[in-house]
């Protein structure tokens, strides 16, 4: 933490005095708040006194969150955390980590996300005996908030209703009202996901419970002072509104929103509500005024502190498109439209990154919430189990059960990509084919065990003459082929010479009376950078080695 800049006004920093000013439940402007407990963090620090350090910290974070200011909150979190690790800060502790998890899967740092959601997971399980019903249902808010914006809205609104119905009437107020209020902003997230696609029953049900719960949040709202929530539920019920065609409430709840937001210094929820404020002008049919003010919004966003949410910068550019084509502006409509869609392929990429370690998290999920460390053991070892039945039925599917090589489906799939990157960077490829000579005589002579251990040791004595980024495949039979990519005519003989020759000075000391095994190797180069071309050429050759006496390479004569 920096030690807070010198200042003039202020002689002798009075602690007490800072850190009345940064604690929440005074509701001060968040900026003045998030000011103050900077200094009352640094300034506790400075005097060793861990607890007021923590709690001043953690506080800051909450402040920088509604500030907008996400990465800012994402670096002081993890600057806070260690020092909440005393057990008298773990409400602080929960509520960084809660915030840890929104400000980082709203900036798509989804390894972040998950990770703290896991540990508030983890938390709530090990709550003491009869459960904390509040901390069960931030918990599962938080893991809920990571799958929604890595594209699993649905999974993030099941996870949302079932902990409400499960914890709900238990957890204290403000939990429950930021379930009540997740309940419906997870369901709008969904909503916005299917606009184009589900029917309207599907949408008009989406849109009925996100109206359940933000009235369920309002009925508490007139309970607790939470001015925050007061803009989110307020706003998102505006928005639920207008989406449902009750234009007349929507305006109301937006502009009351739009207002609290501005006095409350809340800029992030002032973006999203102008959004919503511009859908409404859309639906008026005033698209001129629309794009003016998705434009100041855009103004304001790029003019900020620190990098905007995402999910609102693509819903005020949607707007700005859809103004703009309501407008037959198509130039403008489709620069706006690139940037969503840029924006959304960026969020991909992120999403599908992080949707690896997705399954274990899941599982770890439901598990934690029976709070049963045994069966998460067991279900993550049941998901290791499945992958590797996986990874092994796809081995198995490419692999010949004579000699561990690759088989001929490998070969088919591999060297189409290794074709394709050649030809991409213009370099050579070769192709060999190789065929046992007289191999039904060994069958023949000396059973067919005996031919399949000769098979067996042809295989990896080509195996041990490879380079790790040639292919070698056993295509049936007593056939085999060798790619070897990047290796020009000169070099590709030289390779299919030395296994001709390691092939025939082979003893085979478990099959007295053999003698030596030989092979024919036809050999077939690029271009063309086709497969089928070169399998034929390459088999063209090799029938034209064992014509001319076997025991030999051909090179294929294009
Ligand atoms: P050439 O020099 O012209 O290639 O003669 P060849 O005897 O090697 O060729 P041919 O195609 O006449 O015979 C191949 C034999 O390989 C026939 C088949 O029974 C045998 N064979 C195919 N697959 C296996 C296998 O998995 N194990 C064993 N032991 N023999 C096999
Ligand atoms: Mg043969
Ligand atoms: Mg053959």
């Amino acid at each position: 933490m920096n030690p807070a800049p010198p200042d003039a006004t202020v002689a002798a920093p009075d602690l007490t005095a800072l850190l009345d000013l940064a604690d929440p439940s005074r509701n001060a402007p968040a900026a003045e708040a998030a000011e103050a407990a900077r200094r009352a963090s640094a300034l506790a620090l400075e005097r060793r006194s861990m607890l007021e350090a923590g709690r001043a910290a953690a506080w800051l974070c909450g402040h920088l969150f509604r500030l907008g200011r996400l990465v800012a909150t994402r670096q002081q979190a993890l600057q806070a955390l260690p020092l909440l690790e005393r057990s008298e800060l773990r409400p602080e502790r929960c509520e960084t980590l809660r915030l840890l998890t929104l400000a980082s899967s709203e900036t798509a740092a989804f390894d972040l996300a998950l990770d703290a959601a896991n540990r508030l997971m983890r938390e709530s399980a090990e709550s003491p005996a009869g459960g904390d019903p509040g901390l069960a249902l931030t918990a599962a808010y938080a893991l809920a908030v990571c799958f929604e914006r890595m594209g699993d809205s649905w999974q993030a609104m099941r996870l949302m209703s079932e902990a409400m119905a499960e914890h709900g009437k238990q957890a204290p107020l403000r939990e429950r009202l930021i379930g009540a209020n997740a309940v419906c902003a997870l369901t709008l997230g969904t909503w916005h996901r299917v606009r184009d696609v589900d029917s309207a029953a599907v949408r008009a049900a989406l849109l009925d419970r996100a109206s359940a719960g933000a009235e369920e949040a309002l009925g508490i709202l007139t309970q607790v002072r939470e001015p925050t929530y007061e803009v989110a539920v307020r706003g998102n019920l505006g928005e639920v509104r207008l989406h449902q065609g009750d234009i007349a409430t929507a305006r109301i709840l937006l502009d009351q929103a739009h207002q609290l937001a501005m006095a409350g210094g809340l800029a992030a929820h002032g973006w999203r509500i102008e959004a919503s404020r511009g859908a409404w002008l859309l639906s008026q049919d005033r698209p001129e005024e629309a794009l003016a003010a998705m434009t100041a919004v855009l103004g304001d966003m790029s003019a900020a502190e620190g990098t905007p949410p995402v999910s609102t910068e693509i819903r005020v550019r949607d707007v700005a498109y859809r103004a703009c084509r309501a407008m037959t502006w198509h130039e403008a409509a489709l620069a706006h439209f690139e940037v969503v869609e840029r924006l959304e392929r960026q969020r991909t990429v992120a999403q599908l990154r992080a949707l690896s370690s997705v399954f274990v998290t899941r599982t770890e999920a439901a598990q934690a919430r029976r709070q049963a460390e045994r069966q998460t053991d067991e279900a993550r070892a049941e998901a290791l189990r499945q992958q590797h039945r996986a990874a092994e039925f796809a081995r198995s599917a490419e692999q010949d059960v004579l000699t561990g090589l690759a088989n001929r489906r490998h070969f088919e799939r591999r060297i189409e990509e290794m074709l394709a990157t050649a030809a991409e960077q213009g370099r050579p490829l070769a192709l060999a084919l190789l065929d046992v000579d007289h191999f039904k005589r060994i069958n023949d002579g000396f059973g067919h065990a005996a031919g399949d251990a000769v098979l067996t040791g042809l295989a990896q004595l080509l195996r041990e003459n490879m380079r790790g980024v040639d292919l070698l495949a056993r295509l049936g039979g007593e056939e085999f082929v060798v790619v070897l990519p990047d290796t020009p005519l000169s070099q590709a003989c030289e390779v299919c010479e030395r296994l001709r020759e390691r092939i025939e000075q082979r003893s085979w000391p478990d099959l007295p009376g053999l003698g030596s095994v030989t092979a024919s190797i036809g050999l077939a180069l690029t271009p063309p950078y086709e497969a089928r071309t070169l399998l034929q050429r390459a088999d063209e050759a090799l029938y034209a080695a064992k014509g001319a006496g076997r025991n030999r390479l051909t090179v294929a004569t294009t």
